[in-house]
């Protein structure tokens, strides 16, 4: 797909990118990462971010901050997407888990690096919305499901990465179940209104999990009770 020829937000597009590049050189100290990958800055260079932006934001969808997309729920700020994904250490090819489908920008931008993604949404219509934007664009590696995502997907488990787009107040342990030896999971973690950090979580090699705190973040939280 050549979708930046003749792509007027094309412009707009790689303004965003060096905002957030910015961003990365300004939270090194925390991530530890001085620049994504160059894979996750093609992957955000190719997503055109205004075919998941409801119309009311589209003035909007190339600024780098969360947007509204209904249901109380947001499309989370671009730095975010681009931090959570590089965090993955996606070799590209591989099958990833992502919890929390809402507009649908994150799955894309996974889905031009990862071979497919399995996404899993609990609002039925977010769902259906983001499943015609991405089929819009030309996404035929995607898999959804309307479900509590705190279950995982396991039929396709084990995944060698795991992204969560909404806060738990612990980590699910079923999530932690789906990772494969070697695997990543990404997730923000913390109480509705109270301070939550972003966490990584690895399986390594021998099955031992490690958890680290890479930054604070404000994230919409993930439903259900424990
Ligand atoms: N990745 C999304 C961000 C969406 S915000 C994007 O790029 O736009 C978080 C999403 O998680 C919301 O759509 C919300 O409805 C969904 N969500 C919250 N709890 C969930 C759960 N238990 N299972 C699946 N999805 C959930």
């Amino acid at each position: 797909m050549d979708r930046n020829v003749n792509d007027p937000f094309a412009a707009e597009r790689q303004r965003l990118i060096d905002e957030v590049a910015d961003d990365f050189r300004r939270t090194l100290k925390w991530t530890g990462r001085s620049q994504p990958s160059a894979q996750v800055l093609n992957a955000m260079l190719r997503v055109p971010r205004h075919a998941f932006v409801p119309p009311d934001q589209q003035v909007s969808a190339y600024v780098n901050r969360p947007l509204a997309i209904g249901h109380g729920q947001t499309i989370s700020q671009p730095y975010i997407v681009a931090l959570m994904t590089d965090l993955l250490d996606l070799r590209g090819g591989e099958t990833v888990l992502e919890i929390g489908t809402g507009s649908g920008y994150q799955a894309a931008v996974l889905a031009e690096i990862a071979g497919l993604v399995h996404t899993v949404e609990f609002v039925k219509e977010l769902s259906q919305t983001a499943q015609a934007a991405l089929a819009r664009v030309g996404y035929r590696n995607i898999n959804f499901r309307v479900a509590d995502g705190r279950a995982g997907w396991p039929e396709a488990a084990p995944y060698p990465a795991i992204m969560v787009t909404a806060a738990a107040e612990t980590v699910p342990d079923s999530l932690v179940a789906q990772l494969a030896p070697g695997g990543r999971m990404i997730l923000p973690v913390g109480k509705t209104n109270g301070p939550q950090n972003l966490i990584r979580v690895r399986r390594d090699e021998t099955g031992r999990i490690v958890r680290d705190t890479i930054l604070s973040v404000a994230f919409v939280p993930l439903v259900g009770g424990d």
